[in-house]
């Protein structure tokens, strides 16, 4: 296999020929892209494509691996030194003048932190994005502090590590590992990727693929024991770094990483709820993230560092919320602005809207833009929809929030009520859901779907028929779309809040009165609301949060958490409460 439009050369370093593939602008600033084990350079393809976009793009094949050759003999040929010779070659013939962008994933990331920590390719690097393979020495490093140091946390932390290494172990037995990837595990790898890792089917991994993984355990044998015992003291990175931690590694902890400011002056932190290939699973965000630290970094501007809470995962990422332009919506646009996520703003009020995209730039959005639509109007939304695609992508994070409230009892809620109620509060959210949705199950990169439901979903209220109704079903599609979308990595959440100091009381309706006692009953809500007094800053807060940690069902305020318990534990209490007619 060729990468689609690649140029290849030949790089002759060490008694080895290396198979280098060049694709883009060679005007542009070198990105040079280092694979792992068990892989080849075309484990980068569709990142690799993404990035020629905008910058010269460079890979080469491992020694040992895919179309490069393999030293004579192999114990000795793999040391972190001739990777280093092999990278400063390649480097050298392809960009001669200037400092590549290095980037690496797995091994190709392990040993990129050689190069970026030596003082023999210093000049040689502008900047390194590592994903999923630590520094051998910084690992020691780890090691060594926690066995000098035992706390229990840190213990758990080593044997969590260590349970998580056992294919290091079986690498270093004699011939095994070459039998296997030569025989049944070679030709099983493409199934176990795509069933463990979720890595789509294709034409990856290459037919190659069994003699990379023979020769590749040669990596672990030339490297890892010696490396481990005995760590360099002085492995500090001389470019700015970019940490991709995918969090469902299998094969390493998170924690791994928790000393790394120590090594590295200038340090970015991202991360993204996914496993370890994440150049095959999650190839627009990292490239996204990959074009976003080279550009800050070549235009010599500090490289981004995530700032604000939960801004290691949000940072980049596209975010729409509807009803932003008040309330739980504005704020929950602010969130994820001071995360530094880019914000589509969407109202049915286009002021507003604007307001809440300028004042989310201010804060820290990486870029926000305002919409206007009526979530209730099936053909504004699906305009909206393609609005978005087209010009800003599929969205990373959508939050279904457009709401409205409606009191009154059963009998006193016209057809009209109910329609209106439903029209916004439950179709709003089924049109986000299947417009949006739908792009992001079929790009099959993840993401995640929050629906602001309401403690009303599991409080019965003789008051509330109609908007409980909505709010329930919102409550319920959230829980069967969050079960068919687990198979994508798309997460889906219910947010439950309770009563919240926002508008809603001065717009909501109140059925069965006259003009005059509906808006007595509004300014008596806001009064009460407003003593009550919770923010929506923290229903916002808990939005980030859910999606953080990918939560089904969130009660936000602690009277919506206590109903959520006796919903489960005392059902009978709530609907006594449920038959007291409130006084309004
Ligand atoms: P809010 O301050 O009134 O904000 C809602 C925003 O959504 C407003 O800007 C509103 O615009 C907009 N909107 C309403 N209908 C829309 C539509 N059809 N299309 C597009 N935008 C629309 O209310 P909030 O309290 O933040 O409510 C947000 C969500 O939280 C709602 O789903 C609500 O049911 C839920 N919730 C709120 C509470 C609470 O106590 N506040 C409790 C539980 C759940 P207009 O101003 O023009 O109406």
């Amino acid at each position: 296999m060729t990468l689609k439009g690649a140029r290849e050369r030949r790089v002759r370093t060490g008694g080895v020929d290396l198979c280098v593939a060049e694709l883009g602008d060679p005007g542009q600033p070198t990105v040079m892209l280092v694979h792992g084990y068990p892989d080849s350079k075309e484990v980068w393809s569709e990142v690799a494509a993404r990035l020629a976009e905008r910058f010269h793009v460079v890979l080469y094949d491992v020694r040992g691996h895919g179309r490069s050759t393999a030293p004579r003999p192999l114990r000795g040929g793999f040391t972190l030194a001739k990777l280093t010779d092999d990278f400063l070659a390649v480097a050298d013939a392809v960009s001669p003048d200037r400092p590549v962008h290095l980037v690496g994933h797995d091994w190709g990331s392990v040993q990129s932190w050689e190069f970026v920590t030596v003082g023999r390719t210093e000049g040689r690097i502008a900047s390194f994005t590592s994903m999923s393979g630590p520094s051998l020495d910084h690992f020691g490093h780890w090691i060594g502090a926690r066995v000098k140091r035992p706390t229990p946390g840190r213990v758990g932390q080593l044997l969590g590590q260590g349970a998580r290494s056992w294919y290091v172990y079986l690498l270093h037995t004699p011939a095994l590992p070459e039998l296997a990837w030569r025989g049944p595990l070679g030709r099983r790898w493409p199934r176990i990727l795509q069933r463990s890792e979720k890595v789509p089917a294709g034409d990856y991994p290459t037919s190659s693929l069994p003699s990379d993984a023979a020769h590749g355990a040669w990596l672990y044998r030339d490297n890892v024991r010696a490396r481990l015992r005995r760590p360099r003291p002085d492995a500090y990175a001389h470019a700015p770094v970019q940490l991709i931690t995918p969090l469902d590694d299998a094969f390493l902890s998170e924690r791994l990483y928790d000393d790394l400011e120590q090594w590295v002056p200038r340090l970015t932190r991202r991360t993204l709820p996914a496993r370890h290939w994440i150049p095959r699973t999650r190839p627009d965000q990292v490239s996204a993230w990959i074009e976003e630290f080279v550009t800050s970094v070549e235009g010599g501007r500090p490289a981004p560092v995530a700032d604000g809470r939960h801004g290691d995962r949000f940072g980049g990422q596209l975010v729409l919320v509807t009803g932003a332009g008040s309330g739980i919506g504005r704020a929950t646009a602010f969130a994820f602005a001071e995360a530094g996520a880019r914000v589509v703003a969407v109202d049915r009020d286009a002021e507003a809207a604007a307001r809440t995209a300028e004042l989310s730039r201010l804060i820290g959005a990486a870029d926000a833009w305002a919409e206007t639509a009526d979530v209730s109007d099936e053909h504004a939304m699906e305009k909206l929809a393609e609005r978005v695609h087209r010009d800003h992508g599929v969205l990373d994070v959508l939050v279904n929030n457009a709401g409205i409230g409606l009191s009154g009892s059963f009998f006193t809620t016209t057809t009209e009520d109910w329609r209106r109620v439903l029209d916004v509060n439950l179709w709003g959210v089924i049109h986000g859901c299947r417009l949006f949705g739908a792009r992001m199950a079929e790009r099959g990169q993840g993401g995640h779907i929050v629906n602001i439901a309401s403690a009303a979903a599991y409080q019965p209220s003789r008051a509330l028929p109609a908007y409980s109704t909505s709010k329930a079903a919102v409550l319920m599609l959230s829980e069967c779309l969050r079960a068919e979308l687990a198979g994508q990595d798309i997460g889906v959440t219910a947010i439950c809040p309770g009563i919240v100091n926002t508008n809603i009381t001065a717009t909501a309706r109140f059925t069965g009165v006259d003009e005059a006692e509906e808006s007595r009953r509004r300014q008596r809500s806001a009064r009460l609301y407003g003593l009550r007094n919770y923010p929506p800053e923290k229903v916002a807060k808990a939005v980030l949060d859910a999606v953080a940690h990918n939560r089904a069902v969130v009660p936000v305020t602690p009277e919506a958490r206590g109903a959520h318990l006796m919903s489960r534990l005392l059902p009978g209490v709530l609907r006594r409460v449920a038959r007291v007619e409130p006084r309004l």
